[in-house]
């Protein structure tokens, strides 16, 4: 069976949120024909504005040789698959779905199982790199499924990210994303432990990140996420709805494998702080602004 090339390929897109619609458009620009849908409007238009073909709905976008899914949560993705409409009845036999939003691993495998009934072929491949990643093409993508469909499908993921690494068969993918979500949920509140701390001593916190990014305490979170504390900029990016719905995935995972994760359900209850104190819509990295609440210090980074 052929690979996926551009020049030959048409994508259809569904789910043109945060990420979803600057994946699209580093589609767009490694020369793949578009094919998009999304229930908000203006996320459609501005890909038409830049290219893509408007596929008015689920099933218009099973036209394509190829269908990703980009949506928020395990019930989105289900509906869009297997609900009235949706691309299980649509997809033509022989064509490729991948799905790279986030959700259940157990969720991703039965879908998997469900589209192969109908020969369809399906990958799980989230994502890890924020939108910054998105923007930039280089995303981690972590792909579970069969090998020789992932082979088909590598130029379409290497137009989005720099490294794609099959993990595994069906919904291994998915389980490497809780894994990635664990690892990231637990920095990033150790740097706003950190910097609170300095706060709290009158030390100032941009010293101490910088210092701190030159030594073992090194990461990714310290450096993005850091700056965001020290700027009190809390727009999202990655919201808290998703990374406590990422966590909560990876604490039903832990329970059903049996796999401890004291601090995962420890920080996956300090998002459920932020989101029922209505700041569910801020970046994740606001778990900063809970430590300096919870430390009797204001908002503001400043020492
Ligand atoms: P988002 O909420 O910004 O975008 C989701 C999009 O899906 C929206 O435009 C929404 O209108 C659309 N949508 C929802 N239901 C739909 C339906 N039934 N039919 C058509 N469109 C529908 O979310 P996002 O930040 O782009 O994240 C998408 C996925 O990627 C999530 O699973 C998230 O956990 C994961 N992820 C996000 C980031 C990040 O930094 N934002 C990073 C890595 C992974």
């Amino acid at each position: 069976m052929s690979t996926f090339s551009p020049g030959s390929t048409t994508v259809g897109f569904i789910g043109l949120g945060v990420m979803g619609r600057r994946m699209a458009l580093n589609l767009k620009r490694a020369g793949f024909a578009l094919l998009v849908h999304d229930l908000n409007r203006e996320a459609v238009t501005e890909l038409v504005a830049s290219g893509a073909r408007d596929a008015g709905s689920i099933a218009g976008t099973a036209e394509a040789d190829l269908v990703i899914t980009m949506l928020p949560d395990t019930p989105d993705v289900e509906a869009v698959v297997l609900g009235e409409g949706g691309l299980a009845v649509a997809m033509r036999p022989g064509s490729v779905l991948i799905d790279m939003s986030s959700i259940s691993p157990t969720a991703a495998i039965a879908m998997q199982s469900a589209l192969a009934a109908k020969a369809v072929a399906m990958l799980d491949a989230p994502v890890s790199g924020g939108y910054q990643g998105a923007e930039a093409g280089t995303l981690s993508i972590m792909v579970g499924g069969d090998a020789e469909i992932l082979e088909r499908c590598r130029p379409v993921l290497e137009a989005m990210g720099k490294t794609i690494s099959h993990i595994g068969g069906p919904g291994a993918g998915q389980v490497c994303k809780v894994c990635n979500q664990v690892a990231v949920a637990i920095n990033i509140q150790a740097v706003a432990e950190a910097l609170t701390l300095a706060r709290k001593n009158g030390v100032d916190p941009g010293k101490v990140r910088t210092a701190l990014l030159g030594g073992f305490a090194q990461s990714r979170a310290l450096d993005l996420h850091g700056q965001r504390v020290l700027d009190g900029n809390y727009a999202a990016g990655f919201r808290v709805t998703l990374q406590r719905k990422d966590l909560k995935l990876a604490l039903e995972n832990g329970s059903v494998t049996g796999a401890a994760l004291p601090a995962t359900a420890l920080i996956q209850q300090l998002y459920g702080v932020l989101a029922n104190t209505g700041r569910a819509d801020l970046d994740n990295s606001s778990l900063a602004l809970l430590m300096a609440e919870m430390s009797g210090l204001s908002g503001e980074a400043e020492p």
